[in-house]
């Protein structure tokens, strides 16, 4: 790839990718404050020290220093060189390379989604046209799965045997271990005949899972075992595999999302069935969890496409119960969530088959505040005694604590308080004794760590390190700080003339440094911007990450925007800048003389007059230029 065309392609790249997805599609990300932690995929840990900011697009480890873009995280998690980085996001995005070659070829992805699009084409065929297929067309009959749906979902049947697919793959020539790899096989090895591949899908009616852009990630299967002998599951979902990672993917949410534009509120069921009922209804604005509670990476998805989501889950303890656990989560990502709860023993699919979509929407309108939901809940659990009142109240702190924002607690403080005449008061100070005691057990809310508290404030000025083992300037560190915490600041940075001084001057053996990088690229951006109208809002730090082309200077950089060390206001960085400023012109200057006196005595000993004569107008034009600014 030829290097202005990479620009381009990393820029689309990068406005196209989302780091948390694919960030969280490897780590467990939790929302703490405005970044998202969990364990560092790159070091072995127990508490998250890992962290993803969203509004920068930009990952950080405080524990092992890994850091940077969402290229990078590609890169390092996968062990993939810069372009094949590109080439995997790329495809993840679908967008276009222009390698010269067909893509088709240069991408493994597309390789395997090939291959699950010959065995979903497979099953359909079963299903539609197998005489052994009856057993499942019955099947749909039975829970008025029609042949629209059928189309729709391309629904399949993996016949009863131990390598149907097995040999529809030999025939078209397909490579079995990937086939293996995709989780549709399994191999079984004996003595005497090596190798043997397996399906995993036997006598199963086959739902096709796909991805937000409509492609088969993996399969899941029903049963059609009567009586069930041979103890097979119910359901079996594909593995996880390099096209399926669970925690990511909502059933039906590529139609949902189509369906999500006009009303941004989106159903949320459990199983296949359930989503399968609503789209039976004409209603398709619904997805499915298929099973396990709902992760944060699945409730980012739904808060993608829809401002409120409506739990509709059974009508029984099991399915309170389990809308309920999905409350923090959905909590915690900031999420408009409500319930319908169903007539007892009833599950979505048997509602909507007695019942009409409008009967349904009569339901939705007595929706029920998820919070109030889980309150009340629990609260139903208050035997009425004092004593009780106290056991309620840590089952519902729990809850309390996963609302970010302070007023919603508050809200539902209050409720709980009426409930169980306790005043807000009483409850709040509860809480927070709890919290504490909480906090302390088991520390489950990671936060950005507080860095080393050496604010510019108590740093004494005068004493400026140089510290050879990381070659770093602290003064330029600090200067640097202020401006991932001001960029705009950068604007008095620069116009000082200072900063041409420190170009013209800056030694040789410093001009690689990475902090010195890092200013650079500040200034090349400010530079840019300057050109056209000055906007201070324009300035942001992500741009001028993508300006630094030294890897050590983006893992510093990345570091020093995550920590974000200085915390004064705009005022005290500015004072603090300036004397920042100063200083380092001092130390450039400094640094700058002792190179040339050193030029100057290695000339005297070589006897070398041209090199005497125009060192000594370099000491005098810098001696100059120091008194110009008054040092
Ligand atoms: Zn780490």
């Amino acid at each position: 790839m030829a290097g202005a065309r990479n620009e381009q392609l990393v820029e689309k790249i990068k406005e196209a990718a989302d780091i948390l997805d694919i960030v969280g599609e490897v780590v467990n990300l939790r929302r703490a404050g405005r970044y998202y932690s969990g364990l560092c995929p790159f070091h072995a840990e127990k508490t998250p020290s890992f962290f993803v900011d969203p509004h920068r697009q930009l990952f950080h480890c405080f524990g092992c220093g890994a850091g940077g873009d969402v290229i990078k995280f590609v890169m390092q998690h996968r062990g993939l060189s810069f372009s094949e980085a590109l080439e995997f996001l790329a495809d993840r995005y679908n967008i276009r390379i222009e390698t010269g070659r067909p893509k088709t070829e240069s991408s493994r992805t597309a390789l395997l989604f090939r291959y699950m699009a010959i065995a979903e084409e497979f099953y359909y065929r079963q299903l539609r046209y197998s005489s052994e297929g009856s057993i499942a067309r019955e099947y749909l009959k039975k829970r008025q799965i029609d042949d629209r749906i059928v189309e729709e979902q391309r629904l399949g049947y993996a016949p009863q045997s131990w390598d149907a697919l097995v040999r529809h793959f030999k025939e078209q020539g397909l490579d079995l271990q990937k086939g293996v790899e995709l989780g549709l096989f399994g191999i079984a090895s004996s003595n005497h005949s090596g190798e043997r591949f397996y399906d995993r899908f036997r006598n199963r009616l086959i739902f096709p899972i796909r991805n937000a852009r409509g492609q088969v990630v993996a399969f899941g299967g029903r049963t059609l075992e009567e009586g069930n002998s041979h103890n097979e599951p119910k359901y079996l979902n594909s593995p996880e595999t390099d096209l399926y990672r669970k925690r990511t993917i909502l059933y039906q949410f590529h139609l949902a999302q189509e369906a999500c534009r006009k009303q941004r509120q989106v159903i949320l069921v459990e199983g296949y069935m359930d989503a399968l009922a609503f789209h039976r209804a004409g209603f398709y604005r619904v997805v499915a969890t298929l099973g396990t509670a709902l992760t944060p990476q699945q409730a980012r998805l739904i808060k993608r496409i829809a401002d409120e989501v409506v739990l509709v889950y059974d009508g029984d303890e099991a399915g309170k119960k389990a809308m309920i656990r999905n409350f923090p989560v959905l909590a915690q990502e900031g999420i408009q969530a409500s319930c319908v709860v169903l007539p007892e023993g009833m599950d979505p699919d048997d509602f909507l088959r007695k019942y009409s979509l409008d009967d349904f929407q009569n339901l939705m309108n007595s929706r029920m505040d998820l919070g109030e939901f889980v309150i009340t809940e629990t609260l139903n659990s208050w035997d009425g005694s004092t004593s009780g009142k106290m056991k309620v109240l840590s089952e519902l702190f729990p809850y309390l604590e996963a609302i970010p924002h302070p007023v919603v607690r508050a809200e539902y403080i209050k409720t709980a308080g009426l409930r169980l005449g306790i005043a807000d008061e009483v409850i709040n100070e509860q809480f927070k004794l709890w919290r504490k005691t909480s906090t302390d057990r088991e520390k489950p809310e990671a936060l950005p760590p507080n860095p080393i508290k050496i604010t510019p404030r108590n740093k004494p000025l005068t004493k400026l390190t140089y510290n050879p083992t990381n070659c770093v300037f602290s003064l330029e560190e600090e200067i640097i700080k202020i401006l991932v915490a001001y960029p705009h600041l950068a604007e008095k940075a620069f116009e000082k003339d200072c900063w041409q001084f420190f170009l013209d001057n800056l030694p040789e053996d410093t001009s690689t440094k990475v902090t010195w990088q890092i200013l650079k690229a500040f200034h090349e951006e400010w530079l840019e911007i300057s050109q056209n109208e000055w906007n201070k809002n324009k300035f942001c730090v992500d741009r001028i990450y993508d300006r630094i082309k030294d890897p050590k200077a983006r893992d510093l950089f990345s570091k020093m925007i995550f920590e974000n060390k200085f915390c004064g206001n705009e005022t005290t960085a500015c004072l603090f800048l300036n004397d920042y400023l100063g200083a380092l012109q001092k130390q450039v200057f400094k640094l700058r003389r002792s190179q040339l006196m050193r030029e100057l005595a290695e000339a005297e000993r070589k006897g070398d007059n041209e090199a005497i004569k125009s060192t000594l107008q370099k000491i005098q034009r810098l001696t100059e230029l120091k008194d110009l600014r008054g040092n």
